[in-house]
């Protein structure tokens, strides 16, 4: 999956530095990404020196460093930049297997831009808020109200039966590929229980057996994604709930009708069954 990257490790302790010409910039506008798309389809992301020409480089924040360059957050108004290659691309459609470490920078930087971004003013007084010095936090000195990164907990569930697999599909959205169930867990509840809600929910069944498998950030929407398989327990009919769903099938472990694409948790946990390799 994206996060398994031959590169290197997310080093994203928290810093308060300044930039230099030669730091990588993530630029968002209207959820597009500046960036230069190669002719070999290779994703290069500018560097400050070449966006911050004519303007103050202190538009920049600090964000991560991967495989040893810094990502700084562009803060100031989007840059209107159309030379050398450059242009601004929609962030959810970046699935480059050749530039991994660049769609895992704009995902996890478009995580952060978006915190930053909707608690810009305190929700508690409604006072504009400030950057923490020493951790990664929103501060409202009017009441006190300490706002930390939000990261919304869901799950990836693949529901088995022996040699088959249950897959099924989204109603209603862009994604028309075969998916896995899932779904975000509730105030309240344990990660275990969203697995046997969601299932339930979605497609009738009750699951047993529960087995984790890994988790993967998805910071497109917010996420943090986290991978079991369970066991069908009983009745095998499926009951699929059509706002959620447009279909969802047991298909056999022979006969996969989708394979890894090296991005996603969920298309790594189908290779996985395919291959017999699931937890026990
Ligand atoms: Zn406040």
């Amino acid at each position: 999956m994206l996060q398994d990257m031959a590169f290197g490790h997310l080093e994203n302790e928290f810093k308060s530095i300044s930039a230099t010409g030669e730091d990588l910039v993530l630029c968002f506008h209207e959820e597009k990404v500046l960036l230069r798309r190669d002719a070999d389809d290779a994703l290069t992301l500018p560097t400050l020196s070449r966006i911050a020409v004519g303007q103050a480089s202190d538009a920049v924040r600090y964000l991560f460093r991967i495989q040893g360059k810094n990502y700084f957050l562009w803060t100031d108004t989007a840059p209107d930049y159309d030379s050398d290659g450059f242009g601004y691309e929609p962030v959810r459609q970046l699935r480059q297997l050749k530039s991994k470490h660049v769609c895992f920078a704009v995902m996890t930087g478009w995580h952060l831009y978006n915190w930053y971004r909707v608690n810009r003013f305190c929700g508690c007084c409604g006072a504009p808020t400030e950057h923490a010095k020493k951790e990664r936090a929103l501060h409202c000195a009017n009441c006190g109200n300490m706002i930390f990164p939000r990261i919304n907990p869901a799950v990836i569930i693949a529901v088995t039966d022996g040699d088959r697999l249950l897959l099924s599909k989204y109603a209603g959205r862009a994604y028309t590929r075969y998916a896995l169930l899932a779904g975000y867990t509730e105030i309240g509840e344990t990660i275990e229980q969203t697995v046997q809600r969601e299932v339930m929910e979605e497609v009738g069944l009750r699951v047993k057996n529960l087995r984790y498998y890994k988790s993967q950030p998805w910071g497109v929407d917010g996420n943090v994604l986290m991978g079991f398989f369970c066991d069908v327990d009983g009745c095998d009919t499926i009951r699929i709930d059509e706002k959620e769903l447009s279909m969802a099938a047991w298909y056999s472990r022979d006969a996969m009708p989708a394979h890894d694409d090296g991005i996603s948790l969920t298309r790594e946990m189908i290779r996985i069954f395919e291959e017999g390799k699931e937890p026990k």
